[in-house]
């Protein structure tokens, strides 16, 4: 088994369609389709709109500014794609009659991005300077200069934060399903959690798993009633509420949990081989809070759709997406960003409008 980092890590993850990875050595090289304003130089490369992140946000963002001849660049970083590649069936993605697969949909997006002329860099960024224009991005050594920037850098999965979670993780502690949940085959698992992708993961893990045991905290759950419908009628699926996990239990891989009743204080250990964390995200903001307002909950504040407190900085997806986090509204939360990006951009005279692409 391996865990998120290293899974996606591997360009495999990004469901076997072939991906120009393009190499740091080849910064000079300009981006595919139409007369380049992507300039390059030694450790350097200038562009209108560089989009950082590659979930449904980012690439929904940068087939808009790519159809409208901005050649984007987007720093896809280490483990493209957000957190749709951890997902398994997609249902409730427009334009697809049977579940699409969550990486099948990313490296459809990611092609077709590519396809209309953006480029792509798989790494992560280190910091920005958006103290003046052109902004400025740090990235594995090359400095990425642009006129606007396209923040979609998505959130990431929570964990406990328990020692022992740390410890066993990739050794019977997972936070996707749709990654490790083979592993599992013909063995008792548990997952924690109490909102959709808690009940989404569990009721995916009875493919391979004899058992499921979902763990929650309380009593009332955030999930949907469908899900939760689907669950408790599902005869591999036991729901224990009122359940907090103390340690997980094992040495060289998951053995048991223990476990309190958060309503009675009673402990208990509940035998299992796996653990699935399905308990929230965290939203990826850590190189803009210095730059960029936050919210309490950490995820950035948005003014007037899609824009920053910074002009020519704009936002878009789960990065501030608390309310809705959906695949769908994500790449529509793109589109306007893309769409925002380029009208500031025309006026701001650096884009000719006649270079713009109907939309
Ligand atoms: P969520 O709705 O925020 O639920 C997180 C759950 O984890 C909550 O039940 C929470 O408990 C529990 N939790 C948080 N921290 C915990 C901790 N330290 N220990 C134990 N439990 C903890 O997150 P989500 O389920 O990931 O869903 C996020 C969003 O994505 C939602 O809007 C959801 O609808 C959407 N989503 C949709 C689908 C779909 O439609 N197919 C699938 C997945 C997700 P409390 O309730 O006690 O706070």
């Amino acid at each position: 088994m391996t865990d998120s980092t290293s899974r996606n890590g591997t360009p495999s993850a990004f469901g076997g369609l072939s991906i120009a990875m393009v190499d740091e050595r080849q910064g000079a090289a300009t981006a595919t389709g139409g007369p380049s304003t992507v300039r390059s130089a030694e450790g350097r490369v200038d562009a209108k709109v560089v989009i950082v992140g590659s979930g449904p946000a980012g690439l929904t963002a940068a087939i808009y500014t790519a159809r409208s001849n901005l050649e984007p660049v987007v720093l896809a970083g280490s483990a493209p794609g957000g957190q749709l590649m951890l997902t398994s069936d997609v249902e409730n993605y427009p334009g697809f009659v049977d579940p699409i697969q969550g990486p099948d949909l990313m490296a459809a997006m990611r092609g077709q991005a590519e396809r209309v002329g953006a480029r792509l860099i798989d790494v992560d960024i280190d910091r920005v300077d958006f103290s003046e224009r052109p902004f400025r991005l740090w990235a594995r050594g090359t400095e990425y200069r642009a006129q606007a920037v396209i923040i979609a850098t998505g959130a990431s999965a929570l964990w406990l934060g328990l020692e022992s979670e740390t410890r066993l993780r990739g050794r019977g502690v997972s936070a996707c399903a749709t990654c490790d949940g083979f592993f599992f085959r013909d063995r008792e698992i548990a997952v924690v959690g109490g909102g959709d992708t808690a009940f989404e993961e569990a009721t995916y893990l009875t493919r391979f798993a004899t058992k499921v045991h979902l763990l929650h905290r309380r009593d009332t759950f955030r999930a949907s009633r469908i899900m939760i419908d689907r669950a408790r009628a599902h005869p591999k699926i036991e729901i224990h509420p009122n359940t907090a996990i103390d340690e997980v239990l094992g040495e060289a891989k998951v053995e048991a949990l223990r476990l309190t009743d958060t309503v009675t204080g009673e402990h208990r250990t509940m035998p299992i081989d796996g653990l699935f964390i399905a308990i929230g995200y965290k939203p990826n903001t850590d190189a803009f809070r210095d730059w960029l307002e936050v919210d309490a909950a950490g995820y950035l504040v948005v003014h007037d759709e899609t824009g920053s407190r910074i002009d020519g900085v704009f936002i878009a997806g789960d990065v501030h997406d608390h309310r809705y986090r959906q695949a769908v509204t994500a790449a529509a939360d793109g589109c306007k960003a893309a769409i925002d990006a380029e009208r500031w951009l025309q006026a701001e005279g650096i884009t000719e409008a006649a270079t713009s692409t109907a939309w």
